[in-house]
């Protein structure tokens, strides 16, 4: 039996089911709930798709560690009734009745902080302003051993899979390549790996859309100083590595904003594997491999980039140079 193949079918059936009661929730944001303000429509997906992903996990992997985002601390106050009422609502429409109790429980499972020789970490909706937006986002969860990521799965429901189809799933298995699928399962699996492009005219990299999350000013010197001439491709969530893993942008740039912010696990394991397993290197700013043995956060590095690999060392250094 090939490597975490129990694995590999237990994380992509989880957050193929998140990652599609996502896409229902953000259908129904309608231009009043943008101009309120609300984020309820997203405090929901994210809840729903913690649930329904760390249930699957303690069914199929009952003990394992999780670390995840949410927690379910507030969700369990009195005054969040009608919270808990729709994200039950989502789930049922997924297959899946449950009590309040049940899906507080299964959020809470996600409630690990430190190290474990076996751990899983998700994501439930990384990009969650783009997800309001009516962008993108993603699902993305990791299974990580010895502080390996040994399989990552990003869902991405507003990524194309091809012409007809948008909504994909990216993912990866240690030494066993990365793919991508369509959502809805319309199409098979196919390969996929980063460009080999080294024209400089013809690289394109991406960034966060959120000026907070990476230095954009900082980003544009770099890019000028490889030669890069196209503007870059902002994206929210982790997609943004699922577009370098399948050869559509060259360079992730993700450069600190703020001395003391540390990136966070969920933000990246997925990604990180579905890119290296393409053929791509992610390293910290300072060309450090990134490290996932210090519990919720990379407290060890500072800030991500990932490339097609032939121009990795290139762009470190020109990072270096961009801030001496
Ligand atoms: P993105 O969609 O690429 O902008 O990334 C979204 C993620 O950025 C969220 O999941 C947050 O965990 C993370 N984030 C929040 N503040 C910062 C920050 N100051 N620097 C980097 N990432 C951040
Ligand atoms: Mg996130």
């Amino acid at each position: 039996m090939p490597a975490f193949e129990h694995e590999l079918e237990v994380a992509l059936t989880a957050v193929r089911q998140a990652s599609q009661v996502c896409a229902a929730i953000q259908a129904e944001i309608t231009p009043d709930t943008l101009a309120k303000q609300d984020k309820s429509p997203v405090t929901v997906a994210d809840y729903s798709s913690q649930a329904l992903i760390c249930r699957a996990l303690q069914h199929a992997f009952r003990g394992d560690p999780v670390i995840a985002e949410e927690d379910a601390a507030d969700l369990r106050k009195p005054e969040q009734a009608a919270f808990l009422g729709k994200i039950l609502g989502h789930l049922a429409d997924a297959g899946v009745l449950a009590t309040n109790d049940a899906v507080c429980g299964w959020i809470d499972l996600g409630g690990t902080n430190d190290f474990r020789p076996r751990y899983w970490t998700l994501d439930p909706i990384d990009g969650t302003k783009g997800f309001l937006r009516g962008e993108q986002y993603a699902v993305s969860l990791a299974l990580i051993i010895h502080g390996e990521i040994v399989l990552g799965v990003l869902g991405c429901p507003n990524i194309p899979f091809n012409s007809q189809t948008t909504g994909t799933l990216f993912y990866a298995v240690k030494g066993g390549g990365a793919y991508m699928e369509p959502l809805d399962e319309s199409a098979e699996r196919v390969r996929i790996q980063v460009s080999a492009a080294t024209d400089r005219s013809t690289l394109r990299f991406c960034e966060s859309v959120e000026s907070g999350h990476s230095k954009q000013d900082t980003a544009a010197i770099i890019a000028e100083k490889l030669g890069i001439t196209a503007a870059p491709v902002r994206m929210d969530s982790q997609a943004k590595y699922g577009v370098v893993a399948r050869g559509e942008a060259h360079v992730y740039l993700r450069l600190p904003t703020r001395a003391d912010y540390r990136e966070k696990i969920w933000d990246h394991a997925g990604g990180v594997l579905v890119v290296t397993e393409a053929g791509g290197t992610v390293t910290d700013v300072h060309g450090k491999p990134l490290e996932f043995t210090h519990g919720r956060e990379l407290t060890a590095n500072r800030g991500v980039i990932a490339t097609t690999g032939n121009i990795h060392a290139e762009v470190v250094a020109a990072y270096a140079a961009a801030v001496s």
